[in-house]
């Protein structure tokens, strides 16, 4: 695989939804963008707040979630925005929101797949920047739960999520692996929802959180597995796991090109292996807050 051009979509397109975290009625804007944009998000509701750039040095520490912020702007949640825009290789976007989170919709990625694609996609007259993993990267909690990003024969990226939460818990270890390409993403990837325990679900709403979130609306584990609600795939979980990946590897600014074995990680990991990447390619980063170069080579 040779060098790509960067691309943005075509024309804008909107999505309307629920937010999950504190329930307003959202609206999501994609607008094209110029070439070395990148993605930046924008709070439309707050007047004159500044674009937001989607890469990890503007995260923010949350749970079980992944949140950026800028110059007192903050969207929290971004990355099944993330996923979507990086999946189908959308390099240069603005996302506008009007409120501090996008629209939960069912907690995939395939409402925004699907209003991208409508949209289209257009190449535009400078190639993306990529960084080849040349040697082992890990970023881990403990001896069980880590992320490894590693050199691979092939030109693209691949990505393993090992899921286990042990014996008892009501989701059975399973191991998904995906070549990442826009066709894999919209095929395997998109439609995974996002999962919670029962507990951890009566936890959030006891922090005042999903107060519009039904059984229906959130892929709800009970003790006897989802409550009211199907799989869409025996190992959805995984798949979804690996989706959030895509989103937070895309936080380096830049196409990935290498394998990425992750285990029992989550948003907090997902960040740390990209810090740790970018400091292992020292040369191919320049970040600049005014023009969003996030990933030029130096
Ligand atoms: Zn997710």
């Amino acid at each position: 695989m040779g060098e790509r051009s960067q691309q943005t979509i075509a024309r804008v397109a909107d999505v309307a939804g629920v937010g999950f975290l504190w329930g307003a009625d959202v609206r999501l804007r994609f607008l094209p963008a110029e070439p070395d944009y990148g993605v930046q998000f924008v709070r439309s509701d707050l007047g004159n707040s500044p674009p937001i750039p989607a890469l990890v040095d503007y995260t923010v520490p949350r749970e079980r979630r992944t949140a950026i912020e800028f110059g007192g702007a903050r969207v929290e949640m971004i990355e099944h925005v993330m996923a979507a825009l990086a999946g189908l290789q959308v390099d240069n976007c603005r996302v506008e929101v009007d409120a501090p989170e996008p629209p939960g919709c069912d907690g995939s990625s395939m409402f925004f797949a699907e209003a991208i694609a409508n949209a289209g996609i257009v190449t535009q007259d400078r190639p993306r920047q990529v960084v080849t993993i040349q040697e082992d990267v890990i970023a881990a909690d403990d001896h069980e739960t880590d992320v490894r990003a590693e050199a691979a024969a092939h030109c693209g990226l691949e990505i393993t999520y090992e899921l286990d939460y042990g014996p008892d818990s009501p989701i059975q270890a399973h191991t998904v692996t995906c070549r990442v390409t826009p066709e894999s993403f919209l095929e395997q990837l998109a439609f995974s929802r996002t999962f919670v325990l029962e507990a951890e679900a009566q936890a959030l709403k006891a922090q005042g959180y999903g107060a519009r979130l039904t059984t229906a609306d959130l892929l709800i584990f009970g003790s006897q597995g989802p409550i009211e609600n199907e799989l869409r795939a025996e190992d959805e979980c995984a798949r979804h796991k690996l989706l959030d990946c895509v989103g937070d590897l895309a936080l380096i600014g830049c196409d990935l090109r290498g394998r990425i074995v992750a285990r029992r990680s989550g948003h907090r990991l997902n960040a740390e292996i990209v810090r740790r990447l970018k400091l292992a390619h020292p040369n191919h980063f320049f970040v600049n807050p005014e023009t969003n170069g996030g990933c030029r080579a130096a």
